[in-house]
């Protein structure tokens, strides 16, 4: 029986994709099949999610019916999608200028979800006048977060700039494209999968509401096998579920340092002897990504206080 993923539910119906060895093997276009969940799910508690991969059989009608879940590698609250890999973290470099704080929160939440990521810099073409400046957006980001080991695409929806680089990246994977509101999403989505037509903002005012008002997730499905999520990942940052003692971890330069700190559970304020402080302090971590550590910490601890 053929394999497949789930790319949209809806109404007791799961739509699936075909796919091989993790990819997608339909033609582009090609309709999911629509598929009943077989009565045993319910019984053993099983719900099958989005982006899940199962095993399926076709009926008469050309419908199908999924006979079983397989297990999940990973499973995501916020969009509800199983077994994404990947998130892309869309940060626009003008309108709305580049907010350097919201991505080191990004990325705490994509490390503690253990996601692979990579940063994803929209609008070039907004900032093609500045590449000359010596303090140009792009360049201090890219030397700031290649660094510390993340990956950094610079991309326009306007230009292509960076589309086919991204696109690579993607293959094979199930996907999230996270970043506030505005950053070009939907339009970075769109100009790399031609006909697809996701609402972009401008769309959206038009017709008077906002965008994702009553949607439900849905797997969008790129010529070259990966899936991306048509919802945002982690729209909602609010360290509920990350603890203090979490959060260094999820600052991959200071995670190795934390190691050799000399108190066990240091929490890197303070402490004499703390290897982060002693790396801030002669400049080899970001003094700005410490600075937004100290805030996050404080964020926590205030929000457990009220919860
Ligand atoms: P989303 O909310 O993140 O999905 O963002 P949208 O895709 O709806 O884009 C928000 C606004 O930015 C729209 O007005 C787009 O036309 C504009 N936009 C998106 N991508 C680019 C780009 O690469 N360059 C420029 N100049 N504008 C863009
Ligand atoms: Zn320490």
């Amino acid at each position: 029986m053929p394999d497949g993923v789930i790319v949209k539910a809806l109404s007791g119906y799961y739509y699936v994709k075909p796919i091989l060895n993790g990819r997608a093997v339909t033609t582009i276009g090609q309709k999911a099949i629509q598929c009943r969940a077989r009565g045993v799910f319910r019984n053993r508690d099983i719900t099958p999610l989005v982006g899940d991969h199962v095993v399926y059989s076709l009926t008469e009608n050309g419908e199908g019916t999924v006979t079983e879940v397989k297990p999940r590698h990973s499973e995501l609250i916020r969009p509800q999608v199983a077994n994404v890999q990947f998130a892309v973290l869309l940060f626009s470099l003008r309108e709305p200028d580049l907010n350097l704080g919201l991505l080191d929160k990004f990325l705490v939440h994509i490390e503690h979800a253990g996601l692979d990521t990579l940063i994803c810099l929209t609008k070039q073409d907004l900032v093609d006048n500045e590449l000359l400046d010596k303090d140009d957006p792009i360049t201090y980001v890219q030397e700031l977060y290649e660094r510390i080991g993340y990956e950094v695409i610079v991309t326009s929806s306007r230009s292509g700039a960076g589309q086919e680089r991204l696109k690579e990246r993607l293959a094979g994977n199930i996907c999230v494209f996270s970043g506030q509101s505005g950053v070009g999403k939907s339009s970075l989505i769109n100009a790399m999968m031609p006909g697809l037509n996701l609402e972009t903002n401008e769309i959206s005012m038009k017709l008077g509401r906002g965008k994702h008002t009553t949607r439900h997730v849905e797997l969008i499905e790129l010529e070259n096998g990966a899936f991306v999520a048509d919802t945002p990942g982690f729209s909602q940052l609010d360290f509920l579920e990350v603890e203090t003692d979490e959060l260094s971890a999820c600052f991959r330069e200071f995670a190795p340092l934390a190691a050799n700190c000399k108190f066990r559970g240091c929490s890197h304020l303070h402490e004499p002897g703390c290897k982060v402080i002693e790396a801030r302090d002669n400049g080899d971590i970001s003094l700005g990504r410490y600075k937004n550590y100290e805030h996050f910490y404080a964020e926590i601890k205030d929000k457990k206080r009220r919860y």
